[in-house]
């Protein structure tokens, strides 16, 4: 069977901005080599003395207990908060010494993504980069796919694959992994439906899945799996959540609360990164020391959202709805134990995500569409470089929403419904 080479429309003929950049990647994160290349710059650099102490003081393993050989070293940061391998001129001092060959595969891909299923080959892109992030919130071509072309890669035809599917016969979960993203996507991408009627209908549809669709589970039944999809698809079904989720109105406190606690362990851990610096800024202009600040911005969040327009507020909801497609299709549900621990993590990221996006728009007295645009793009870039593809800091929260009993559909709705 010929292989299928995909990537989402929104991506095709992406090309990395360079110099043009409003904020280069290679600054305030972790720079992961991979195991091959390790060995290949510290084989290349031990030759000589100086360059030796370079690779030992700038390049340090990673000594987690869980280490793939995508990230099995990091490059050390300066004080600056750069890539301590950039030279004064800001360009990299291992591509210019030694070329691209010698670079990561992080480096040599970054934003892409490449993923390999049973038939295809599929190349997504990292939200981290604020390119994409302007590709993807402009995408008028939800769900189209383009063929693109191995070659015209960085690495051309030697790509690395960041993930594959188990080919093994038994693991029912890999192997209807395609299909059940697929309805996902489909769900999130009827725009017909409001978004947090999407949102609901997706965390229920995982949910019910979960029961007999995860990790290690048996054979699903002839045809189980296609009965759910069948029934989250049917408009009037539909239709019932929908009503439920804009009729409730209990969480937005709580969803306020698990927000900021989120956001000060990241302001605690990382006072400096730029979705923390946005944070603080947010909470000082909020300020009411009547209040705590989960009431504030519970409060605050209804308002603002009434005070922008109806095409402000559809552009919101259109950005969010092009944010979580991009996390379906590129970060594969089945690494989580079952779809709904995925799903019910995305809603929690999601609505930080969402809360930082009102709550920056309120701070700005005369908001046009164009500035608006301009503020989600900055905060969905610096969102997915601080906390959306920080897994380590995710697992953090996983832990302390596992703890609070919150990986559970009864608090689904409380991420769902901001306001
Ligand atoms: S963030 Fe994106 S556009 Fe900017 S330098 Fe990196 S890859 Fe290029």
């Amino acid at each position: 069977m010929p292989v299928k080479y995909k990537t989402p429309a929104s991506f095709s003929g992406f090309s990395c901005l360079g110099a043009q950049c409003e904020d280069t990647c290679c600054q305030n994160w972790e720079v992961k080599i991979d195991q091959q290349h390790y060995e290949l710059l510290k084989n290349v650099m031990s030759a000589d003395k100086d360059e030796q102490n370079i690779f030992e003081k700038r390049i340090y393993l990673n000594t987690r207990p869980v280490v793939s050989e995508h990230d099995y070293a990091f490059v050390r940061m300066a004080d600056t908060g750069f890539c301590s391998m950039l030279d004064d001129e800001g360009l990299c001092y291992v591509h210019a010494k030694y070329g691209e060959k010698l670079l990561g595969n992080v480096c040599t891909m970054f934003p892409r993504v490449i993923s390999r299923t049973a038939d295809s080959v599929e190349l997504s892109a990292a939200l981290s980069c604020p390119e994409v992030v302007r590709r993807c919130i402009d995408d008028t071509e939800l769900l189209k796919f383009n063929r693109f072309k191995p070659t015209e890669l960085p690495g051309g035809k030697n790509y690395p694959v960041l993930r594959e599917l188990s080919q093994q016969d038994d693991d029912f979960y890999s192997g209807n992994f395609v299909y059940v993203r697929e309805n996902f996507m489909l769900t999130m991408a009827n725009e017909e439906q409001e978004l947090e009627t999407r949102l609901y209908t997706l965390v229920n549809m995982a949910n019910k899945l979960s029961e007999f669709y995860h990790r290690g589970c048996a054979k699903p039944g002839q045809g189980q799996i296609e009965s759910v999809m069948a029934t989250y698809a049917e408009p009037e079904f539909v239709t019932r959540l929908g009503t439920f989720i804009k009729s409730y109105d209990a969480g937005s406190l709580l969803n306020m609360i698990v927000v900021h606690s989120v956001l000060s362990i990241k302001l605690q851990q990382a006072g400096a990164e730029k979705i923390s610096v946005l944070y603080e800024k947010i909470i000082q202009y909020y300020n009411d020391e009547t209040k705590s600040i989960p009431e504030i911005l519970a409060d605050k969040i209804t308002s603002i959202r009434n005070s922008l327009d109806s095409d402000a507020q559809q552009y919101v909801d259109k950005a969010i709805t092009r944010y979580s497609l991009n996390c379906l299709y590129r970060e594969w549900f089945v690494s989580m134990p079952d779809p709904f621990t995925y799903v019910q993590m995305l809603l929690l990221r999601l609505s930080i995500l969402r809360t930082l996006i009102y709550l920056e728009a309120g701070t700005e007295q005369d908001m046009t569409l164009d500035k608006l645009k301009k503020k989600i793009v900055y905060i969905m870039y610096n969102f997915a470089r601080n906390i959306d593809q920080n897994l380590e800091f995710l697992k953090v929260v996983y832990d302390a929403l596992s703890e609070q009993t919150m990986m559970n559909i009864d608090f689904s709705a409380v991420f769902i419904r901001i306001d």
